[in-house]
């Protein structure tokens, strides 16, 4: 068997990239993407603003203490989809075995695509080269014979970079970097490594793999393979259409459980609408809710079997409704979402009972009409008719 090549492309502050892009005026300027310029937190951050010290995920006051020139940009999501669409299909012209790790960030599995387009660096270059002419953004790629080597080799050399590891060499690439570029070691753990003497990744391939463990339970025992090069996971392009969504936001804030649960009916129709059409079910429904002070809290939880249909998704986000707060507190946006996507719809067997069968069939049929309609609004449950148009103005987001 060849060596195994994988690619583990990033694209380069993806959400910042795409609205400098988009507004010249905005390139070569210190640019963060964000919800408001008070509250909320950085989505993201243009390489002129992170030399402040600004990075995704911190607050959008801190970021602005350190960078009080920055331009804030609301996000254009439509946008970032877009873009992340067609990077996606330049990666599929090279391999079907893409896995997306977010909308910006995928590994591929090129190894039998060698014989056509060359190695795997070759084909890095040509991606990343199709990325830039034809998205008009740069990307970063990694190319190592396993994933946990091509994923640390993408982020090395950042923006524009390329990185690739030999057949063989994976210890070796990995030995001198320090212990925090390694999973699962983050700024809590990384100190109490230190303090042990665990200063790069060398340092942890040559650890008895108990004292490890010691430290770090039973993830230990992954991180002292990883450290060693020893990384045989598959790419998943099974995991390919990573969550399907729907959110609104409302004009008027909505008060009480039962406002916000409707809303929660007309996201799961829409979310199980989409499911159908991609022939997909799935085991992880998620809710958000966005209060009136723009904080945002999310619930999420793992079914026995995958779901297909608006009752199933709806129950689930009902579910998860009664663990968000909300009484006294105004909710500006609501969303549900799926994940943990399996192709094929539930098998009949794990719905034995005639009236989950029946509403699959109901569904069916609502999606036929719907989409010879081309409206998702042609047919509408009973329990969601009193949204419009004396509810709540909404706008599609
Ligand atoms: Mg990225």
């Amino acid at each position: 068997m060849p060596p195994t090549t994988i690619l583990h492309v990033d694209m380069d502050a993806f959400y910042a990239s795409v609205e400098q892009r988009d507004a010249p005026e905005l390139r070569g300027k210190p640019v963060i993407v964000g919800g408001s310029a008070r509250r909320g937190v950085v989505l993201a951050a243009s390489y002129e603003v992170r030399p402040f010290g600004v990075r995704s995920a911190m607050s959008m006051a801190e970021a602005l203490r350190r960078a009080p020139h920055a331009i804030v940009v609301p996000p254009h999501r439509d946008r970032y989809e877009a873009a992340s669409a067609e990077v996606f299909a330049v990666f599929r012209r090279y391999t079907p075995l893409v896995e997306p790790l977010s909308l910006d960030e995928a590994f591929l599995d090129v190894t039998a695509s060698r014989s056509l387009f060359g190695d795997g660096e070759t084909i890095a270059r040509a991606i990343k080269t199709r990325i830039r002419t034809e998205v008009q953004l740069t990307a970063s790629a990694g190319v190592a014979p396993c994933k946990f080597a091509a994923k640390v080799a993408s982020d090395l050399q950042k923006p524009d970079g390329l990185v690739v590891v030999a057949d063989g060499g994976v210890a070796a690439f990995l030995a001198p970097l320090p212990i925090e570029r390694m999973w699962g070691i983050g700024p809590k753990t990384a100190p109490r490594m230190r303090a042990l003497g665990f200063a790069t990744i060398g340092d942890l391939a040559r650890a008895e793999d108990k004292a490890l463990v010691d430290v770090l339970g039973s993830w230990g025992e992954h991180v002292a393979r990883l450290a060693r090069g020893l990384d045989d996971r598959d790419v998943d392009a099974a995991h390919a259409a990573q969550s399907v969504g729907a959110e609104e936001t409302y004009d008027e804030d909505l008060r009480g459980a039962e406002a916000v649960a409707r809303t929660l009916l007309d996201h799961a129709s829409r979310v199980a609408r989409r499911l159908m059409r991609a022939g997909a079910s799935a085991y992880t429904v998620t809710i958000k809710v966005k209060y009136s002070d723009f904080t945002l809290r999310s619930r999420r939880v793992t079914l026995a079997e995958p779901v297909q249909d608006t009752d199933s998704i709806h129950r689930a986000a009902v579910g998860l409704l009664s663990r968000m707060p909300l009484a006294d507190r105004r909710v500006r946006l609501t969303g549900v979402s799926v994940s943990g996507i399996v192709v094929g719809a539930p098998p009949r067997t794990l719905l034995p009972d005639a009236r989950a069968d029946k509403q699959r069939k109901v569904e069916a049929v609502t999606t036929r009409i719907a989409e010879r309609f081309k409206n998702e609004g042609a047919v509408t449950r009973a329990s969601l008719l009193d949204l419009a148009p004396s509810g709540p103005k909404m706008r599609r987001s």
